[in-house]
């Protein structure tokens, strides 16, 4: 994996405007990290996108290839990131999230999270750009308690499956706190189950994975028997909130995320009704560690930043399922126009 030893300057050249920002997104060809370039660019900002393309596509940021304003660069951050020229903004995105992708390399989601962090860190106080750290509701593992507050510490195995990416988030928290004692501008983010277009047919998360099979006709795979919680957020709710986080003054962590809490089993009743699906459903075993229940007390969201989410689950999934529905269906609607 090369360094980035270029200049920001040569890369996205021309400043439409006396207020865009330099901003670099690191994991900004990933799902989230696309729609938040998306909306940078639309905000008129200069933005470089950095990502190693483990769980990112570049089918994510296609549309957004002929912006001179916006370019990519293929880079791991577990390596040092090298980037010349002034910087305003420094965001950290980059890692695998879900738990089947950051499992098949433990080691190097670890790396990612705390060499990454470390990197990015490095760069944005060389340039006095403020930084946010994309953290997780995996820092409070299986909670005992519910809704989770940034208060909450949390409860999480360290000698488990899970450990190399909520351990890895916590210790980059650390870091972020440690760099911001020392004078870096940092924000922390801890992103609560965010799902929407350009989630990955092979991402492994339950939304796509519910969505995916319902649109195909195979099983759809409820591990354990389905009873465990989550709340999930449609994606331009989070980008929302993680844009206003960005251009606050709030250095503590804040929760981002749907507060609406459903059981894993609502969720494939609700796909199915809305697919019209004919799939079955089977339980499959329950992966070690995983939390029984997950939902955001977002009161530090709300106060600080006036931010709650405005997407019901049912029009997010309307959405996702489009997305899907394209993605999987494509080639063969073209071959069938083709021929
Ligand atoms: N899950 C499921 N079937 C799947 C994928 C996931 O029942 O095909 C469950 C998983 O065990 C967990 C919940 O759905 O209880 C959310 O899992 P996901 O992988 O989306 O993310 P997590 O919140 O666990 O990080």
């Amino acid at each position: 994996m090369s360094r980035t030893a270029r200049p920001f300057a040569d890369l996205v050249p021309s400043a439409p405007s006396g207020t865009a920002r330099r901003i670099l997104v690191a994991g900004g060809a990933g799902f989230v990290g696309s729609h938040l370039c998306e909306r940078l660019l639309a905000a008129g900002h200069l933005v470089v996108c950095l990502d190693n393309l483990q769980t990112g596509r570049l089918g994510n940021v296609a549309h957004l290839m002929r912006d001179p304003h916006f370019s990519v660069l293929r880079h791991d951050i577990i390596e040092p990131v090298v980037l010349d020229g002034p910087l305003d903004e420094v965001w950290n995105l980059a890692c695998a999230a879900s738990p089947p992708q950051y499992q098949r390399d433990p080691i190097h989601t670890f790396r990612t999270c705390i060499d990454g962090t470390r990197h990015l860190l490095d760069l944005a106080r060389s340039r006095e750009a403020r930084f946010l750290f994309a953290s997780t509701s995996e820092v409070y593992g299986d909670p005992e308690q519910s809704p989770q507050a940034e208060s909450y510490r949390g409860a999480v195995n360290v000698w488990g499956p899970r450990a190399c990416y909520d351990e890895g988030k916590r210790a980059a928290e650390t870091l972020c706190y440690e760099y911001g004692r020392l004078g870096a501008d940092v924000r922390v983010a801890r992103i609560f189950n965010t799902y929407g277009p350009r989630m990955s047919p092979e991402d492994g998360r339950v939304v796509s994975n519910f969505v995916v099979q319902a649109l195909t006709g195979e099983d759809i795979t409820i591990y354990g028997d389905g009873s465990q919680t989550r709340s999930f957020c449609y994606v331009d709710d989070l980008v929302d909130g993680l844009l206003r986080l960005m251009r606050s003054e709030v250095r503590d962590p804040v929760n981002l995320g749907n507060p609406v809490e459903f059981t894993v089993r609502d969720l494939a009743r609700l796909v199915l009704d809305m697919t019209g699906s004919t799939s079955r459903v089977v339980h499959r075993a329950l992966p070690q560690d995983d939390p029984r229940q997950r939902r955001p007390d977002i009161s530090r969201a709300m106060q600080a930043l006036g931010w709650e989410p405005k997407v019901p689950l049912a029009a997010g999934l309307s959405q996702t399922i489009a997305h899907f529905r394209s993605e999987l269906f494509r080639p063969a609607a073209a071959a069938v126009q083709a021929s």
